[in-house]
């Protein structure tokens, strides 16, 4: 089948890239759940974006700098900033309704985290880009792309999925992030990193993949995770505890998550209970109906006022390399949301910056492809698959990763787990899901392998330091070898040349 456009994914950086693409183009959705499976639908805190009088975009931008620990791409951060507030006040105008409060959260100077429907941001917003979707773009759901499609050129012409092959001039990775990788995650579960994996297999240059976000506080019950307990709810008073009593954050609740899911990691390895302390919080409840539905669904009873926590995945900073509209270093491949790597958030993301992620790149990105550029070789260079094999049962993954690849990582261990994995060059139709996910775990282990200090949200306990010489600089990786290159280079290159890595 020919289209135009296809987009992977149905998250809000699909769906906002789907609806301001140009009508005339015959655009394609295809995602593996329902509409409405991602982790965009289920998230809680808020968009961060600056309305307050005494915030600014310079405010913002610090804030996400500092987040990001001298990592981020600052050109890209200020597209975020600025952009993502013209497309969100955008779609205010067209109708997005949002709440009259404004919330504060970790790291952010100012209040600016602007909710939807209390803690259900993610789907109001998720409902109201479904609303707007014009009848140029089609869907097809409970479909799994597993590979891109290249032409004898070397550029992506379409993708194959778990029914059939099809074929567009651009093709563009929506799948969002990796955290169903690990045991403990508040991803939605089937978060494995599908696309990044796809395209690194089809030698698009991938970057940041150590950097792993790990959120302080899942609702953590018997063994098993029941949830986000978002960082809204201690912007609204609520404060870590230990079983002795012990508020041993002193103060600091809002510190970036890099430092408070460590804290938490380290209490909880020293055999203490680690609780959210919501005391502070009146009408808990009204304000936050999400975590308390939450909170019933694991029989945590809201009047002890602690909810019982443990650290998980969260946001996956790194992804699929691209410029400031999406472009990968694959001709006729685009990326947007969490499954790229634009460089915003660094080493750690600043709360509430990737809603905002998806609404001002996926702007910028059907903006950019109105001049989209036609595709004439249609020639599909075949290549021979074969199948998948020596792949570790999906729980077991999760618990390696989680051991090896969680919230401390050392060098021993890492590369005893990528021993484990197998080089995949090729994903065949049968266990397509649980092959890419190998893929994607070898991609994060590799790059937390590589990077040999410590930074954001990739600690390493034999590297605790941070090592000044690798400060923006990116570990790419292409093919399954890493390169060292710094932003600057990397959109230097991509200006002037196509497929640089390839
Ligand atoms: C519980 C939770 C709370 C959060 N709270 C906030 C918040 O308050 N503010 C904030 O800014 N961020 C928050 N985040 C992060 C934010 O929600 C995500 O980073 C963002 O929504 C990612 O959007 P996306 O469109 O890139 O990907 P997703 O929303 O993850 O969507 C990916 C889509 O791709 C589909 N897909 C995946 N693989 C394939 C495949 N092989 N073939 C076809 N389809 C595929 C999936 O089914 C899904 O539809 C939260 C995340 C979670 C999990």
């Amino acid at each position: 089948m020919h289209v135009d456009i296809i987009i992977l994914g149905s998250g809000i950086a699909a769906l906002q890239t789907a609806r301001l693409l140009p009508k005339h183009k015959h655009v394609l959705v295809i995602t593996k759940g329902d509409l409405r499976t991602s982790s965009s639908y289920i998230a809680q805190g808020g968009i961060a974006s600056v309305t307050q009088p005494k915030d600014s975009f310079a405010s913002h931008i610090a804030d996400t700098l500092a987040a990001g620990v001298a990592h981020n791409y600052e050109p890209h951060v200020n597209n975020l900033v600025t952009d993502g507030k013209t497309a969100l006040d955008a779609l205010i105008t067209q109708g997005f309704a949002i709440d009259a409060h404004v919330g504060l959260e970790g790291a952010h100077s100012h209040h600016r985290i602007v909710h939807a429907g209390g803690d259900a941001t993610g789907r109001h917003l998720t409902e109201h880009l479904i609303n707007q979707l014009p009848s140029n773009v089609h869907i097809h759901t409970h479909e799994l792309a597993y590979a891109l499609l290249h032409n004898t050129a070397g550029d992506i012409i379409g993708v194959r999925t778990t029914t059939q092959c099809y074929f567009a001039a651009q093709t563009i990775i929506a799948t969002g992030g990796a955290g169903a990788l690990y045991t403990y995650t508040s991803n939605q579960p089937k978060s494995f990193g599908d696309g990044i994996a796809m395209a690194a297999l089809a030698g698009a240059a991938v970057a940041d993949m150590e950097f792993m976000q790990f959120h302080p506080s899942l609702l953590y019950k018997d063994e098993r995770c029941f949830g986000l307990v978002s960082e809204a709810v201690r912007g609204a008073g609520a404060r870590f505890v230990d079983d002795t009593g012990d508020y041993f954050m002193n103060g600091q609740d809002l510190a970036p998550r890099h430092i408070t899911a460590r804290a938490v990691y380290e209490r909880r390895a020293a055999g203490h209970d680690v609780y959210l302390d919501i005391s502070a919080i009146a009408n808990f409840e009204q304000h936050f109906p999400t975590v308390s539905a939450i909170c019933q669904r694991a029989d945590v009873p809201l009047s002890t006022q602690r909810i019982p926590i443990a650290p998980g995945s969260h946001f996956l900073m790194g992804g699929i390399l691209t410029d400031d509209v999406g472009q990968t270093s694959l001709r006729g491949l685009y990326a947007v949301g969490e499954a790229a790597c634009s460089g915003v958030h660094g080493a750690n993301r600043l709360a509430s910056n990737s809603l905002l992620e998806g609404l001002a790149f996926g702007m910028r990105l059907a903006e950019h492809l109105a001049q989209a550029p036609a595709q004439t070789n249609w020639h599909l260079r075949h290549a021979p698959v074969a199948p998948n094999t020596a792949l570790l049962p999906l729980e077991q993954l999760q618990q390696l990763m989680m051991q090896h690849a969680g919230i401390m990582r050392s060098g021993l261990t890492l590369q005893q787990l990528k021993n484990k994995l197998p080089i995949i060059h090729q994903i065949a139709p049968d266990q397509a899901e649980l092959a890419l996910a190998h893929v994607t775990a070898r991609l994060i282990v590799s790059g937390a392998l590589a990077r040999q200090e410590t930074r954001g949200a990739h600690i390493r306990e034999d590297y605790p330091q941070q090592n000044d010489a690798l400060s923006n600089r990116l570990l790419i990786q292409q093919q399954h070898t890493i390169v060292r290159r710094t932003w600057h280079e990397f959109i230097q290159t991509t200006a002037h040349a196509e497929r640089i890595f390839y």
